[in-house]
């Protein structure tokens, strides 16, 4: 059995970059990180708990990636540059033959978005894993929810509703073809995080918000900032590969209250619409047009015939 220590430094520590934000790494009693002048750290925690966030038993390889993924996507919301993260483990047991893989999950993530493990706390109990991420942004960049303005568009990245197709075909509540199942399924397990298009949309989109708990409720949550409401175009909505062989009724239901798509749902004035397709481009990231705020309150889904669909919030909260 490994002791905690042996653990931390087998799994957890390595050499920090020379040079960057982070002047101190794990090891001691704190890391100690100088943010880019003139910018403000931007900061969020993410916790996924067994049997909550994930079954019993899931591989750790993906959980290592999605931990840090969903943490990076509120990052990405802020349009915040990552640069390190600290990582909260309870397990159950020192098992190497689960720490190997999630180490590796996590550091491929790592990896890509060039950012540090800086440090964390190491328990035994229940698996559970918090993450907390570090990031900079300045000020006047940053995309706060409440920037939204009367007139600006609505606007999504990537695909919605896949994700949660996964989770309902492996909780037995729906049936799917092996082949969409398996890309779903890549929806579910490994999301990608926007950190690209965050960034790329930064001094262009009025306010951001990722969609973690299903379209219509971080909606809701980014108009609670102002005195707004949404209409959505139905049939502009983007579908992912799976959900599209589902019937209207489903693909409305999950790509409008589904959750775990870790895309973007942010607003931008009508005259930065070209600008908003440049910053898809150039983050490589499909960008999709999908509604308008107005005066008013709530959300309005309607079809280009302008029928009202209905469509009730059933975002996803933990005590209801
Ligand atoms: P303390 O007793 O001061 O809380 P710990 O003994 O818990 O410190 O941790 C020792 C060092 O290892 C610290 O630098 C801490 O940040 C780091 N650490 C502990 N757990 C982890 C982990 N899961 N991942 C990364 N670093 C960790
Ligand atoms: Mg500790």
């Amino acid at each position: 059995m490994l002791s905690e220590f042996q653990l931390i430094d087998r799994y957890f520590k390595r050499s920090s970059r020379a040079g960057g934000p982070v002047q101190l790494g794990v090891g001691d009693d704190c890391a100690l990180l100088q943010p880019p002048s003139g910018e403000l750290l931007a900061v969020s925690t993410d916790m996924l708990i067994e049997g909550r966030h994930f079954f019993a038993g899931a591989n750790p390889y993906d959980l290592g990636h999605k931990a840090l993924a969903v943490n990076l996507s509120d990052l990405a919301a802020m349009g915040a540059q990552p640069i390190s993260f600290t990582l909260a483990l309870a397990l159950p047991t020192s098992d190497p033959h689960w720490l190997q893989p999630f180490s590796e999950g996590l550091f491929y993530l790592a990896d890509a978005e060039g950012i540090e493990l800086i440090g964390g706390d190491t328990t035994r109990g229940p698996l559970a894993i918090s993450i907390t991420v570090i990031g900079s942004v300045s000020n006047t960049q940053a995309l706060k929810r409440s920037g939204t303005h009367e007139g600006d568009e609505l606007w999504v990245s990537g695909t919605l509703g896949d994700a949660r197709l996964a989770l309902e075909v492996l909780q037995n509540k729906r049936t799917l073809a092996p082949d969409l199942l398996a890309k779903a399924s890549e929806r579910l397990h490994r999301p990608h995080p926007r950190v690209a298009l965050g960034l790329a949309l930064r001094g262009i989109a009025s306010a951001a918000i990722d969609v973690s708990d299903g379209l219509l409720g971080d909606l809701g949550h980014l108009l609670n900032q102002s005195s707004l409401s949404a209409t959505l175009f139905a049939d502009d909505l983007p579908f992912g590969d799976a959900l599209a062989s589902q019937t209207t009724d489903t693909r409305y239901a999950l790509a409008l209250n589904g959750g775990d798509d870790y895309e973007l749902c942010f607003s931008a004035a009508l005259d930065q619409h070209q600008a908003v397709i440049d910053a898809g481009h150039r983050s490589q990231t499909p960008v999709t047009c999908i509604g308008r705020l107005t005066k008013g309150s709530g959300i309005h889904v309607q079809d280009h015939q302008g029928n009202l669909i209905s469509a009730v919030n059933q975002s996803f909260d933990h005590f209801n």
